[in-house]
């Protein structure tokens, strides 16, 4: 387990340095942003909606090499994806995060994130940016503060 540990850690810090979709996508028609005082994170994330598909999505940000990666990861694992099923993913993405469930082949790439369930005060590090995108979904152009929930 521990080779797979370094390679999810390598993954992560990968994401972390060359972050896929930074920036805000042409055509973008949503943003929504999040704030993880705890942590200092920062993020704004950008959406375009093609009938109920998230046709592109991109986010801008500073943070920690957590929330930057799983901001990264997410935005390759949401595109293409209906709101429903964004919604769906995420449930089983925090599930995992927060330990409750283990990584199903649902969650591809995002597993590599897995690791996060030991470090309990992570947790929002790995799900601001998650919660940002549902607020952007939901057309609620605001700032999410993920003091209020996980
Ligand atoms: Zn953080």
């Amino acid at each position: 387990m521990s080779e797979l540990r370094d390679l999810y850690q390598a993954m992560i810090l990968d994401h972390y340095k060359k972050p896929r979709n930074y920036g805000r996508p042409a055509g973008a028609d949503r943003s929504a942003e999040g704030a993880n005082p705890l942590c200092g994170d920062r993020v704004q994330v950008f959406a375009r909606l093609e009938g109920d598909q998230l046709a592109a999505v991109g986010f801008e940000g500073s943070g920690c090499a957590i929330s930057t990666a799983a901001a990264s990861l997410m935005t390759q694992a949401v595109k293409g994806k209906s709101r429903a099923e964004v919604e769906t993913l995420f449930d089983r993405y925090h599930e995992m995060v927060t330990g409750k469930a283990k990584p199903d082949a649902s969650l591809g790439k995002l597993e590599v994130l897995a690791g996060v369930r030991e470090f309990p005060a992570r947790v929002k590090c790995a799900t601001l940016v998650w919660h940002a995108l549902l607020a952007a979904l939901a057309g609620r152009d605001e700032i999410v503060s993920t003091e209020v929930s996980e």
